[in-house]
């Protein structure tokens, strides 16, 4: 014990680890108060580990503590810790994971256009809610409606802050205090928070559920319905298949039974698609301007999915309906921000012409990516990384890679993966310090083996993921792990 509490006196004080020069430096970049506590967390961090039973014991030969005791061990280790607090804590990664739409990661990554749309309208003043040709006060939604209205053929549209708040919003206006006809086969949980039927129960609509989980028919709609249904609910599985013996009933059905008895159809489509999937070899997925030409009063979407945008909800569809939507005070709690609707203008801009679609927004490059295209660039990455140091095995395999984001979970889209066998460590120790590097990677495991897939490698990241790769390597044998503290 005694020991012990003479070890902890040791140890230096704060200012004068503060007085070494690699913290000195570091005062230049970074405020103080963060340095001074990285300082403080390092001595605790020596504190705990100098009384851990076994820790203090000396060298037999030498008669010295293990643990470096030097003022300039510490401050490197504190600047070490300031350095990584000193960096935001939402930051860039590098998506290694070949899902195309990570909802972890931030969903889709922008197209160019959106992003330079987004930076100058939030360095600036804009023009959000100004019409510039009256010069009176103007609607923000209206830098998207016409657009949203051209490319979905429907007569109005509105943006909310996300599809969840898309049908709260349209379920509150449209069907509080009412019922809501919904097949028992698309009560969907999408990522664990939205989950259909509490959505209803949060919009203040009661759920009627109709079929059961495989098959529902017109039969099963039209005995549900009764003087308290407001509308007709279909809500595309995005994230789930039923297979087998299944029966659904499609829009246009739905929307003639519902106009026989004077009700409204809304269609949640989760990932808002305007371009043709199956022509990118991709399973099928519903087109919004499908939903709207069969005559659906509102659909709903998000606009980080598929549609590859910002996060948003689009709400589409006829004009009676829409714009109770948009009188709803919820609406105002729910609206978007100009940097949303800026990065939204711009990408659907690009869906005005579908070939530019499909080459400028990232989602669609990174899911039409072309085989040969993907076997280069990770044989290149293989050859980068094969001499190095730390390596047992670099391979290129043949592999699949995943749309995500609870779109197409059927879909496997065939990749190529570099496959990394670190030499000493586990794959799992490589995996965190990949993640814990500067930028983090983002790399699937498996087994022993780290898998890099490029599909979701942005062009201008490989060499920065090379760089990354080398740094988190297992050092070279020879130097123990935990050998510096
Ligand atoms: C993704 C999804 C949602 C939720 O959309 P967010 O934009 O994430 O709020 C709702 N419904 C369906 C069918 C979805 O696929």
């Amino acid at each position: 014990m005694e020991q012990k509490q003479a070890l902890l006196r040791r140890l230096p004080a704060v200012d004068r680890i503060l007085q070494e020069p690699v913290l000195r430096d570091l005062q230049q970049s970074l405020p103080r108060r963060l340095i001074l506590a990285a300082v403080q967390d390092t001595l605790d961090e020596y504190r705990r580990r100098l009384i851990a039973p076994g820790e203090s014991k000396k060298d037999q030969k030498t008669g010295t503590v293990r643990i470096d005791l030097a003022p300039a061990a510490l401050a490197v280790r504190a600047a070490a810790r300031a350095a990584a607090s000193g960096r935001p804590s939402l930051r860039r990664v590098i998506n290694a994971s070949g899902i195309v739409l990570h909802t972890n990661l931030g969903r889709a990554p922008l197209a160019a256009s959106a992003v330079e749309a987004m930076v100058s309208v939030a360095a600036g003043y804009s023009n959000l809610e100004l019409d510039l040709d009256s010069g009176e006060r103007g609607s923000r939604q209206a830098h998207v409606e016409k657009l949203l209205c051209d490319l979905s053929g429907a007569e109005a549209a509105l943006v909310v802050n996300n599809n969840a708040a898309a049908v709260l919003l349209a379920l509150h206006t449209l069907a509080r205090e009412r019922e809501v006809i919904v097949s028992r086969g698309q009560l969907v949980e999408i990522g664990g928070s939205f989950r259909l039927p509490e959505v209803m129960a949060a919009g203040g609509a009661r759920l009627i559920e109709v079929g059961t989980t495989n098959k529902v028919h017109r039969r099963d709609y039209e005995d549900a319905i009764n003087p308290h249904t407001a509308l007709l609910l279909k809500v595309h599985t995005s994230n789930y298949c039923i297979v087998g013996f299944t029966a659904a009933v499609g829009a246009a059905e739905l929307v003639s039974l519902a106009r026989e008895r004077q009700l409204l159809v809304m269609e949640d489509l989760g990932s808002g698609v305007f371009l043709d999937t199956t022509a990118a070899g991709l399973p099928f997925e519903p087109r919004v301007q499908d939903s709207v030409a069969a005559g659906i009063d509102v659909v709903t979407f998000s606009g980080d999915k598929l549609l590859g945008g910002l996060q948003a909800g689009i709400i589409v569809g006829r004009s009676g309906s829409v714009d109770r939507i948009r009188r709803n005070q919820l609406a105002r709690a729910l609206r978007v921000g100009k940097i949303t609707l800026a990065a939204l203008e711009a990408t659907l801009r690009l869906y005005l012409e579908e070939d530019r679609a499909r080459q400028k927004i990232p989602v669609w490059q990174m899911l039409c990516a072309p085989s040969s295209s993907l076997k280069r660039r990770a044989t290149a990455l293989a050859r980068r990384l094969r001499d190095i140091i730390g390596l047992d095995s670099v391979e290129v395999l043949a592999g699949v890679s995943k749309v995500g984001g609870g779109a197409m979970p059927l879909a496997d889209l065939p990749t190529f993966l570099v496959a990394l066998t670190p030499m000493a460590g586990d794959a799992a120790e490589a995996a965190a310090r990949l993640r814990q590097g500067d930028p983090p990677v983002i790399a699937r495991l498996q087994h022993d083996r780290i898998l890099l897939d490029l599909r979701t490698v942005l062009p201008g990241e490989e060499k920065i993921l090379a760089a990354a790769v080398v740094k988190s390597l297992p050092p070279p044998c020879g130097r123990e792990k935990g050998q510096e503290l």
